[in-house]
């Protein structure tokens, strides 16, 4: 088949698979002049392929299918937040550090942990799509399927030690979350103190920016939530409890303890 034969299938699989998945789909992917990446295929079995970046700054593969999280986080939202939004964060950031070749070797954590000693005039753009790569890249990871539901060990006993009981944190938690006004994500961190302390913060930023350590965060910006749970922001902050990969947020407690 010739590039161009397998560019045209691509584009009718996409296509097909858009109208199957029904009329939000087909808005999104069938006025598309080129098919996402990653979504080459009309079974339930998609990879999760992200399309190639230009600059040293890459989108990490999903570590599970779009529809893994199902119904907590339905597929269609997974694609798009994966392969549109937090790939735009990817090329934006390569995009602003293409003149400065010196930053190239920096990883996205170093650049957003010393924005100051950034040039001035790609600082916001780094603060912004360095911290949605950043954000982005732990929340795929923090997340699975079937999750173990509460934490353990060492961590479990964190946050009775800081919360009184697990219930309280996600009380607190979610509260927070509700209580982002507009875009942001709201974060479990261990403070300059060395203590557990819920925190959120607007855009893209991370607590990293503030010399602080994110244990698990959740994004409450619209894109994350809204095709399933329209203005329901609670019901999503409660529902996102059960596709939590505590092994993984054990390991992150455990790496900046
Ligand atoms: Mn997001």
């Amino acid at each position: 088949m010739s590039e161009e034969q397998g560019q045209s299938r691509r584009t009718f699989l996409t296509t097909a698979a858009a109208v199957v998945t029904g009329a939000i789909a087909a808005d999104v992917f069938g006025a598309a002049t080129t098919p996402a990446a990653g979504t080459s295929g009309t079974t339930g079995s998609v990879t999760a392929t992200p399309p190639p970046a230009s600059g040293p700054h890459k989108v990490p593969p999903l570590p599970y299918d779009y529809d893994a999280l199902e119904p907590h986080i339905d597929k269609l939202t997974m694609q798009l937040h994966h392969d549109k939004h937090h790939a735009a964060y990817v090329s934006k950031l390569n995009d602003a550090i293409a003149p400065y070749p010196e930053l190239a070797q920096k990883s996205a954590e170093e650049l957003i942990k010393s924005l100051n000693e950034l040039p001035e005039a790609i600082r916001t753009a780094v603060r912004n799509n360095g911290g949605g790569h950043v954000n982005h890249t732990m929340f795929w990871e923090i997340m699975t399927p079937g999750g173990p539901g509460n934490p353990s060990g060492e961590l479990a006993e964190a946050v009775k030690g800081a919360f009184n009981s697990f219930d309280e944190l996600k009380t607190k938690f979610n509260d927070a979350g509700v209580k982002r006004f507009g875009s942001g994500w709201v974060w479990l961190i261990r403070n300059k103190d060395g203590k557990l302390e819920i925190i959120s913060t607007a855009n893209q930023d991370s607590p990293l920016m503030d010399g602080q350590q994110p244990i698990l965060g959740n994004d409450v910006w619209e894109h994350a939530y809204y095709l399933k749970y329209q203005n329901r922001r609670p019901e999503y902050l409660a529902a996102w409890w059960k596709v939590l990969n505590w092994d993984k947020v054990a390991e992150r407690f455990k790496k900046q303890g």
